[in-house]
């Protein structure tokens, strides 16, 4: 299949199925925004639910929730006011604007010119000079919008972390090597969004900052890139489809640095990077608000401003990885199944129940079967049509088991669970359900 067709298709089955509406769309949408619809927010909540438990339920590591807005000094500190910004040049002509490094990826903006490539017209001298455009969003914090009163509505979560670097160091007692985690929104006025969730202006990140002894900084660079990597594997994404790349050209901030990258159907790109960020931040965040925020190590009485070791994951580009990744088309009995093969600890709905036929009292003992599963994890009752056709919905929503209630379960109490990739079905005692599906979807 064409990759732009496969891309196509995937885009509408997220809006079909209910995975992601674009922002505002009966007022035309909105650039580079997007709505988690019912099945959307379920598997970014798991995502999200999988990330965190990976990463803090463990001693060292600790969690965080900081404000977007921050006092503007955070941004002058880290390097955002200065280095965050983008080359842009505008078509004289058209008026349209463009990153001047992308050229051969842009089209012209001019609608009777279509299809033709903005680097045609840069070509034929049409563009401006390139300027230098902050990706930082601009408001005002109180009722008076001058100068004093810029804010900016964070680019990245981890700031947030360094500047809590002491309070939680002394809240917790945490010693060095030790993290700080947080996940959150994030926000980037991108000059060209593309390629749908991968590159949006609003965002959600995922990221964890590991404070370490500066003499340890490659040892835990290492550890924490093959950390990351695996830990996509374990939610299921196809190791052939992943890759590491590593960065000639280094941020002003790091010392090393590596891409986990995907390959969507238009190309590799990046879902995770891992930086040795050195003490660039503790040490600018220091110089700028005068407070040390160094480490006394009671053991060796060393003093130092510890390095950071970086992940940092976007929720939206992973969750956009993780459903090119599930999606499959598979003939069976001639006809098309269109089925997303989400690892269970992911998938939006975890079981679906369905009486064969609406009668003979099994509506009522498919709809116990809910009320009891309802409790523990997010199940769907579904009635209507054939019961492939109700099969096939499921498959498409990456529903992992469909337990169907037939007339052998008004006999003996048995009922089928239906493997979603295997389509293979287990009969068995309804009483046991719920233990069975605590081990296949280990919740
Ligand atoms: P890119 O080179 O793709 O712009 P970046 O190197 O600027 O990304 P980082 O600043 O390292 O990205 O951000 C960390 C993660 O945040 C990325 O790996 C990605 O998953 C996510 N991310 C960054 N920018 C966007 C965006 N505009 N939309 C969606 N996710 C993003």
């Amino acid at each position: 299949m064409k990759t732009k067709d496969l891309f196509d298709k995937i885009v509408s089955l997220c809006k079909r199925r209910g995975f992601i509406f674009q922002s505002s769309e009966i007022y035309g949408g909105l650039n580079g925004c997007y709505d988690y619809g019912p099945l959307g927010v379920e598997l970014l909540r798991n995502i999200k639910e999988a990330w965190w438990r990976d990463l803090t339920l463990r001693e060292d590591i600790e969690g965080l929730d900081s404000s977007i807005l921050m006092h503007p000094r955070v941004w002058e500190a880290s390097g955002h006011v200065e280095n965050f910004t983008d080359p842009m040049v505008d078509c004289k002509e058209c008026k349209a604007r463009f990153k001047a490094d992308s050229l051969e990826d842009s089209e012209c903006g001019n609608k009777a010119y279509k299809g033709r490539k903005a680097i045609k017209c840069f070509q034929e001298g049409k563009f401006t000079e390139a300027r230098n455009f902050n990706l930082m969003f601009k408001t005002f914090i109180g009722p008076v919008e001058d100068s004093s009163s810029v804010v900016y509505l964070r680019p990245e979560t981890a700031q947030g972390i360094y500047v809590n670097f002491t309070n939680v160091k002394d809240s917790m007692r945490q010693k060095i090597p030790f993290g700080i985690a947080q996940i959150g929104k994030a926000f980037r006025n991108e000059i060209n969004t593309k390629n749908f969730l991968f590159r949006t202006r609003e965002f959600e990140q995922m990221e964890m900052q590991y404070f370490i002894n500066p003499a340890e900084d490659e040892k835990w660079f290492e550890y924490w890139k093959e950390q990351r990597f695996n830990w996509y594997l374990k939610y299921g994404m196809r190791k052939d489809k992943m890759r590491i790349t590593v960065h000639e050209k280094l941020a002003h901030y790091a010392k090393s640095a590596i891409d986990i990258e995907y390959e969507f159907p238009f190309g590799w790109g990046e879902i995770e990077g891992i930086h040795n960020r050195t003490d660039f931040d503790l040490r600018r965040h220091f110089e700028f608000s005068g407070k040390k925020l160094e480490y006394f190590d009671e053991a060796t009485k060393e003093r130092y401003i510890p390095y950071v070791i970086e992940t940092s994951a976007g929720a939206s580009r992973g969750l956009m990885a993780f459903l090119m990744d599930a999606y499959y088309e598979e003939e069976v009995n001639n006809e098309l199944r269109v089925v997303l093969k989400f690892h269970p600890a992911i998938a939006p709905i975890k079981a679906a129940v369905f009486p064969l036929v609406n009668r003979d009292n099994m509506p009522e003992v498919a709809r116990n079967i809910i009320e009891d599963l309802k409790k523990h994890i997010r199940v769907f009752y579904d009635d209507s049509g054939a019961i492939g056709r109700r099969y096939r919905r499921q498959d498409e929503c990456g529903t992992p088991y469909c337990i169907t209630v037939d007339s052998d379960t008004l006999k003996d109490g048995t009922i089928t669970i239906r493997e979603r990739d295997s389509m293979l079905q287990e009969r068995v005692n309804k009483d046991n359900l719920l233990n069975i599906l605590k081990e296949k979807i280990s919740f």
